[in-house]
């Protein structure tokens, strides 16, 4: 792979080579830190945990804004499943190999198209382990302890507060920081953890040399989607769920049990779609004409909230379909997925190593007996 040098001058970051401006692309700045050797293309990676079946929420947030970015073929993308992030909850070792499967096939199912990016298991690259337990060691105790998602998730299996629990934005900062990743395409709810992922890039590269570029996070258009209940966010283990690959008869059913607007009662009543989610898939899912409307005619009360589920229920099978017929196929032919995944873990782990190289190097974990090391 082709690289080149960056520099930052007045705030803007400019390629040296080619005379590519890389700010452009990204449509904000970068957390580039000077002497960065960067691929020829922004690099992207983001992650999620194979804990069963895939939701709207992680389709809306994440994953359709990954196939579009694998699309327009802007950017080096990576995109693991996260089995070592997956344990940290209470599950099942014999389900697992499953769930990874089924995680692998909705990744593709979605329109990530494996031969156009990277797609791997974080499992086959330990090295993202190791630099977990490296970057612990520029990682503040207090920073952790800030999280909300660890207080969400111990107050959800007090039975089990465990520490990889605490820990996991370390390992998260990892799974990033391995591919000098730039940008990472998550949902709302990751927000707090790319600021630390930040940080830690930060007091790195100022403990020892520059190593990380600063990753940003790049949200979607819907970055919060929420349950079916209205009450926190869609979440497979809240239960408030509409699957990725439900069944049209199940999503028509679940949709039509979907919370809207408490103050909108009945046809005529005033609504605001600024605070309903079946208005939030509308706007991710809709014509924009469609849209423009459906927000007009909630707002003067003429579109009641039964009709704008149908509305909504026709737009999202629409989506889905596809999708769910691309899954089917896949799960006939499982070998493929596997290959996609052999494949991967093999691209992703020799990138991962060669970071790992720059790592011992700057920290000093290596001698000559390796070929790299810090003595000059
Ligand atoms: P879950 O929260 O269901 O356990 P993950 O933590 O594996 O899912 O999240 C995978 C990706 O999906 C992340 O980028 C996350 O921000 C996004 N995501 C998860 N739930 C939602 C949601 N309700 N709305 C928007 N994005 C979401």
């Amino acid at each position: 792979m082709k690289s080149y040098r960056v520099a930052i001058r007045g705030g803007q970051v400019r390629a040296l080579a080619r005379g590519v401006l890389l700010r452009s692309c990204l449509g904000g700045p970068l957390g580039l830190t000077p002497g960065i050797v960067m691929a020829d293309k922004p690099i992207i990676l983001s992650g999620m945990q194979p804990t069963g079946g895939l939701h709207i929420g992680n389709y809306l947030g994440a994953l359709k804004q990954w196939a579009t970015l694998v699309r327009e073929d802007q950017h080096d993308a990576l995109f693991c499943i996260v089995d070592a992030h997956a344990i940290t909850i209470p599950y099942e070792p014999e389900k697992m190999p499953g769930l990874v499967l089924d995680a692998a096939t909705s990744y593709i199912a979605a329109g990530i198209d494996p031969d156009q990016c990277t797609i791997f298991l974080q499992s086959d690259v330990p090295e993202h382990m190791e630099l977990a337990w490296y970057l612990s060691a520029v990682t503040a105790l207090g920073d952790l302890h800030r999280m909300t998602q660890f207080k969400e998730k111990s107050d959800q299996h007090k039975e089990n507060v465990n520490a990889g629990l605490f820990t996991y934005p370390v390992l998260q900062a990892a799974d990033i920081l391995i591919y000098k990743a730039n940008l990472v395409p998550v949902g709302d709810d990751q927000k707090q953890h790319l600021e630390l992922a930040r940080e830690i890039a930060r007091r790195f590269n100022t403990r020892f040399t520059n190593v990380f570029p600063e990753p940003q996070a790049k949200l979607s258009r819907t970055p919060r989607i929420m349950g079916l209940d209205g009450k926190s966010k869609m979440s497979k283990s809240k239960g408030n769920t509409i699957g990725l690959l439900d069944a049209p008869k199940t999503i028509e059913k679940r949709l039509k049990s979907a919370f809207t607007d408490e103050k909108k009662l009945r046809l005529g009543d005033p609504g605001r779609p600024e605070v309903c989610n079946v208005f939030t898939m509308h706007t991710a899912l809709s014509p924009t004409d469609q849209i423009d409307t459906i927000r007009a005619d909630c707002q003067s009360g003429a579109l009641g909230c039964g009709d704008c589920k149908k509305a909504l229920s026709t737009v999202m099978l629409a989506e889905l379909e596809p999708i769910r017929a691309r899954a089917d196929e896949l799960n006939g032919n499982p070998k493929r997925v596997l290959e996609v995944l052999k494949d991967g873990g093999a691209r992703a782990r020799k990138r991962a190593q060669a970071t790992m190289a720059d790592v011992h190097t700057a920290m000093g974990l290596t001698t000559d007996h390796r070929g790299y090391s810090s003595r000059s």
